[in-house]
This record gives structure tokens, C-alpha cells and sequence, in this order.
């Protein structure tokens, strides 16, 4: 018998939603009968990845792999101007799905080259949405760790940004540290509010367990930063990908009560499916003998409408 009396879900969770249009957007093309295709992975995460496999939508890594003529998704992650103005030269269908966040983020970037400004922008190298980033700043320093600020040369104006999903307290920091590195500094704050209220409620769940299962790609930086949150708040903080990363209940030895979050590309149904893993491992008899109702009833506690992962379908996707 395991000791896990309760599991609770943290809520505004689930893909967010710059990654679920893209979804729906690329389903919805496929749907109308088009070929389609999405230019990268539009979510880094198997399960869906293979869904979308499974009805037909084909991921390509690059342009030159698009027949002419057909639809090709753009992830929420956004691309270059470049890569946009190649698309259409190509004669294809692009079905625009970045981020309307992400979209803002490249405004604000062109409007700062206009004004003149040295730009900082904070992000992680060769992440997809920087690399659209710098499209519209190709002069733009990118720093990423506080090791690298010190390289950051002066300036008389400076202008901050960041990439979406990065920690608001990192972005804060570099702020503080650009202070004395030029006469006049403009900060445009582009930490994405989903990033910000997931932490929130991450953090709120974590200090009201003894254990965290944090759910999300192993490269996900926001994912990272979950875990990292829950065990500066004091708890214990295990990050897997899947619930098939769940199958030793030493892991579980003498916790009552255990709390479960995920990354923004990590769909609330994962969650589910990690809710019901821990509570057949390691719940007591009463919480094995009914897994399948406490995962959903965790579930239902924590997801609205809009944290599901698809908008055009009510069900699960698998
Ligand atoms: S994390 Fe925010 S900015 Fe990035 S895709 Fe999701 S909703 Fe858009």
C-alpha cells in the first residue's frame, strides 16, 4: 500500500494559449482538406506531436521541403520576416499561426531599430522564437545568463526586451543591471502573463504539498523554471516528461500529498494521465482502488475551457 492520500492539479495550466491556436489552426487546415504542413514542431511534446502526424499534418524543418501551393503552418514561436517573405515567393499557403504576444514582441523590436536604440535582448540561444526575434533586430545583443551581462558594452540608449518565457526575476535583474550601463534605458516587458500566472499558481499548489511532479520537455525552460520555483518555495520538485517517466514509488515513500504542474507545452490531459500514474503506484488502498476518479476529479478541479488543449474538439486527443 502507498501513502498518497490527495493529488491536486495546479490550475492555468495546459498548453497555453499561443500554442493551442497554432494547433487549431493547423488542424483546421488539414480539416477543410489541404495539405499541410508546420514549419517545425508546433508544441514540443510526443503525444500531440503524434496526433497531428495521425491526421495527416506533415512537419517539415525547412521551406524548400513545401510542394508549392500547399498550407504551411507557422508556429506560435513566430519566424523571421525573412522566412515569411520566402514562404509567399514560394507561393505558399502560410497560415500564420505565431503568437499574438509574439507578434507584439516583434512590433516593439522593429519600432526600437527605428528609434535607434542598442538593443539587449534576454533569451535563450537558438531558441525558435529568438531566432524569429533577432529577424527584426538582427543587431541586437542576446544575453542570456547573468555571466554573459558583463560583455554588455555601454551605451548612451539602451532598450531591453525578452523572449516570452523567460523568469520576470532575470528579466528584472538584467533591467537593474542595464541602469548603469547608459545614459537612458527603455524596458518593454514581454514576460508572457501565461508564464507569469503558471508560476503563481505552481508556486500556491507547491507550498501545500510535500511533493512536486513538475511535467515537461527535459529542454523546456519554463519547465526548468517550474521546478526550480517549487524548490526555492521548499519543496521537493521532480520533473518528468510524461507520465511513463512515473514507476518507482520509493519516490513516494511516506508523501501524503502531491501536486502536480506542467510546462506551457505540456497539455492539461498529461496531467491527468500523471495524476492517475502516482495515484495507482503510490496511493493508499482506498486512492488505488479508484485511480481513474481522483485523476479526473484533480483534473476537473483545475482546468477551465480555455487550458484545454484543442479549442475545436471537446474530447481528449487520444
Ligand atoms: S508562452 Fe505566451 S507568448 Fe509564448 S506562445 Fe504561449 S501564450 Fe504565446
Amino acid at each position: 500500500m502507498g501513502s498518497v492520500e490527495s493529488i491536486v492539479i495546479a490550475k492555468r495550466t495546459g498548453v497555453c494559449y499561443g500554442v493551442r491556436e497554432a494547433i487549431d489552426k493547423a488542424k483546421i487546415a488539414r480539416s477543410a482538406g489541404k495539405a499541410t504542413h508546420t514549419l517545425g514542431h508546433v508544441v514540443h511534446n510526443e503525444g500531440l506531436i503524434a496526433d497531428l502526424r495521425k491526421r495527416g499534418i506533415v512537419n517539415v524543418e525547412h521551406l524548400d521541403e513545401v510542394a508549392s501551393g500547399t498550407a504551411v503552418v507557422i508556429r506560435a514561436h513566430g519566424v523571421t520576416p525573412e522566412i515569411l517573405s520566402r514562404a509567399e515567393a514560394r507561393g505558399l499557403e502560410v497560415i500564420d499561426g505565431t503568437c499574438t504576444w509574439v507578434t507584439q514582441e516583434h512590433r516593439e523590436l522593429a519600432k526600437l531599430v527605428e528609434q535607434g536604440y542598442e538593443i539587449v535582448l534576454l533569451g535563450t540561444p537558438n531558441h525558435p522564437e529568438v531566432v524569429g526575434l533577432l529577424g527584426f533586430a538582427p543587431n541586437a545583443i542576446l544575453v542570456d545568463e547573468e555571466e554573459d551581462w558583463a560583455s554588455i558594452p555601454r551605451r548612451k540608449r539602451m532598450a531591453l526586451i525578452t523572449q516570452s518565457t523567460q523568469p520576470p526575476w532575470k528579466f528584472e535583474r538584467l533591467a537593474a543591471f542595464l541602469v548603469s550601463r547608459c545614459h537612458e534605458l527603455k524596458v518593454i516587458n514581454t514576460v508572457c502573463p501565461v508564464t507569469i500566472r503558471r508560476q503563481e499558481d505552481t508556486i500556491a499548489i507547491a507550498r501545500e504539498v510535500e511533493l512536486m511532479i513538475v511535467v515537461g520537455g527535459t529542454r523546456s525552460a519554463n519547465t526548468k523554471e517550474l521546478t526550480r520555483l517549487c524548490e526555492i518555495n521548499g519543496t521537493r520538485a521532480v520533473q518528468i516528461e510524461s507520465a511513463n517517466g512515473i514507476s518507482d514509488p520509493a519516490l513516494f515513500a511516506k508523501v501524503k500529498t502531491v501536486g502536480i504542474t506542467g510546462g506551457t507545452s505540456t497539455p492539461i490531459e498529461d496531467l491527468e494521465l500523471v495524476a492517475r500514474r502516482i495515484a495507482e503506484i503510490a496511493g493508499t488502498d482506498a486512492v488505488q482502488a479508484d485511480a481513474a476518479g481522483i485523476a479526473r476529479a484533480a483534473l476537473t478541479a483545475a482546468a477551465t475551457t480555455q487550458y484545454r488543449t484543442t479549442s475545436i474538439e471537446p474530447e481528449p486527443y487520444r
